[in-house]
């Protein structure tokens, strides 16, 4: 029998939440995860992945995968420290650092791990670390890891992260200094101001770390946001995934060969976590290939996303002032939110409602997430969709 207090703590805490209606009940899917997903024996536009370029079903990264496991077998069989760095792991982070503009680059096994990793390995106890008061969650645990003190900056505030590095400086409690950046804004689609960001940390010597895990693919012809603005070499730590419009799994710094040089002998995942797959690294390889060879997808994704918010905004719908593909529909009210996500996912489309803690209170949203895979028919099925809800629950 197992332990008597963890039964009590599982049973109150899962009964809690159920009763608030808080519990996530996970759907899953019969099938690959494209611009039309299978729940349940039926079918749904999907709105809610974050495959961005449509390389999640790729045929091309598919068999780049299937090449590379069975050159090397499905697994790296050791950490990267010991012998668990094959030459597709190697070559991944050569690609990786060309196509972003820097000397270097690490691979993760993913970009939670990355942020975990990458972050405690240069600040410490007594460093600190300002943050954007909008940061992902890896961030946030990445700093809390650290044992940095974390100094919150307001969203996207440049005058405040002034304010807020003078003051941590003329404390004199501090060592090092980092700011540290979402790229895009998942749950906006805002970009952060790379140009007052790279002004303010030279004014103030703040180490700058760009997580770029909603950029990748997306922002400066799918080198990422930093490069979109011309600061490849003034970012210190660009940060981001594999997962998303790369199609794969896994995260990356790029950066100085020095800072990779430590992050390759200090980020504890990178020495205590076995590598990501042969097939992952290989297919990531390919999408590198794919996205220098061509802006095809890229330029597909982008002329999706304008498609979908120019319908939504005339049906009159506010989405927000997102400036990449990611269109938020702001409802409001946390209820009205959910209760418009489950009669869209009735009329067959899958787009989730996104409601507080996630952001704030009063703007509970359905957030959509167009690809470069979805076809004008699909958007417009959506969107047919959207309409009739829309009138519906009274939001136009
Ligand atoms: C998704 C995300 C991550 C985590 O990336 P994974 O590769 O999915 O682990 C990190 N940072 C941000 C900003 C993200 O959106």
């Amino acid at each position: 029998m197992g332990s008597r207090v963890l039964e009590e703590f599982l049973r109150e805490n899962l009964a809690e939440l159920k009763s608030k209606g808080l519990y996530n009940e996970i759907n899953i899917l019969e099938g690959a995860n494209g611009p039309v997903i299978e729940i349940g024996g039926k079918e749904f536009i999907n709105l809610s992945s974050n495959n961005y370029l449509g390389l999640a079903t790729d045929k091309r990264l598919k068999e780049r995968a299937v090449e590379a496991t069975n050159l090397y077998g499905v697994g790296a069989g050791a950490v990267r420290t010991i012998n668990g760095t094959l030459q597709v792991h190697d070559e991944l982070e050569k690609r990786i650092a060309r196509f972003k503009g820097t000397e270097a680059a690490i691979a993760f096994q993913s970009g939670f791990n990355c942020n975990m990793g990458a972050i405690s390995a240069i600040m410490t106890k007594d460093d600190a670390i300002l943050s954007d008061e909008l940061n992902h969650a890896s961030i946030i645990d990445g700093c809390r890891l650290s044992g940095a003190k974390i100094i919150r900056v307001r969203h996207q505030d440049m005058d405040d992260l002034r304010a807020k590095a003078k003051e941590a400086i003329e404390s004199g409690l501090y060592g090092k200094l980092m700011y540290i950046s979402d790229g895009v804004f998942s749950m906006d689609g805002d970009v952060a101001d790379i140009n007052g960001i790279v002004e303010a940390c030279r004014e103030y010597d703040l180490i700058s770390y760009i997580d770029d895990a909603h950029g990748s693919g997306v922002m400066g012809k799918g080198a990422g946001t930093v490069k979109h603005f011309g600061h490849s070499k003034d970012i210190d730590l660009q940060m981001g995934t594999l997962s998303k419009a790369i199609g794969v799994v896994g995260g990356y710094v790029a950066g100085t060969k020095d800072l990779i040089d430590w992050l390759k002998v200090r980020a504890r995942p990178f020495l205590f976590s076995t590598s990501m797959t042969p097939a992952s690294a290989a297919a990531c390889i390919e999408a590198i290939d794919i996205m220098e060879g061509s802006t095809e997808l890229h330029d597909r994704l982008w002329e999706n996303g304008l498609y979908l918010k120019k319908r939504l905004k005339e049906m009159g719908f506010n989405i927000g002032n997102s400036q990449t593909p990611i269109t938020p529909v702001i409802i409001g009210d946390e209820v009205m939110a959910q209760r418009f996500s489950k009669r869209l996912f009735e009329e067959g489309v899958y787009a989730k409602a996104i409601t507080f803690p996630t952001v704030p209170m009063g703007t509970g949203r359905i957030r959509n997430m167009p690809t470069a895979a979805h076809t004008t028919e699909m958007l417009d099925m959506a969107l047919s969709a959207y309409e009739k809800v829309g009138r519906e629950l009274g939001v136009i």
